[in-house]
């Protein structure tokens, strides 16, 4: 692995389980089973109508749920170990600023807060794509859980993570496929 990698990860869905929450709250609310699968974004306004995904986004980033939010598996330790290598870790999330404090305050109640360099998102600052702040970071690498942000090109490295799937999905060129947090670490090993 290269040393000194910048590599910016999404907060949502490969740090915090929110497909989990989403989930959950489906399942609480509107009473309907899906699987943690159907939860990202397009799929499930296909399913549930904007309207209940918009509320279900407002509580879901809100303090409470965000702070209840499990970890997707295994992410701290591998979070930690890339930091160990010598790795600058930067988190670039969709989320706007005052839930994006909600995250901040997730990361420190797990004692990962102090991993990254930097917290970025693309309602106030760097860019409003999360393409545009890899650029303004000069990133090497970026993690997602949501194809969108990784189509954009930039950076040169991308990969999705869909922590858990069984699902095989068909990559955009440029863009690689991660079931889980090894996975992720395998790719950016090689
Ligand atoms: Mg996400």
């Amino acid at each position: 692995m290269h040393k000194d990698m910048k590599i910016g990860l999404d907060y949502d869905g490969v740090i915090a389980d929110a497909a989990e929450m989403k989930r959950l709250w489906i399942e609480e609310n509107l009473g309907r089973s899906l699987s943690k699968w159907k939860t990202h974004r397009d799929e499930c306004i296909g399913i549930i109508g904007e309207s209940d995904y918009k509320i279900m986004a407002t509580i879901l980033y809100g303090k409470d749920w965000t702070l209840k939010t499990p970890e997707v598996k295994d992410a701290a330790d591998c979070l930690r170990k890339l930091k160990q290598q010598g790795n600058l870790l930067y988190i670039v999330t969709g989320r706007p600023t005052r839930e994006t404090d909600f995250a901040q305050k997730w990361l420190a109640q797990k004692n990962i807060l102090e991993l990254f360099l930097g917290i970025h998102n693309i309602h106030q600052g760097i860019g409003d794509t999360k393409a545009q702040v890899c650029r303004e970071l000069e990133l090497d690498v970026l993690v997602d859980d949501y194809l969108v942000h990784l189509k954009q090109g930039f950076p040169k490295k991308r990969i999705l993570l869909r922590d858990g799937s069984p699902e095989t999905i068909k990559m955009p060129d440029g863009v690689e496929y991660a079931r889980n947090w090894q996975e992720v670490m395998e790719k950016l090993r090689q």
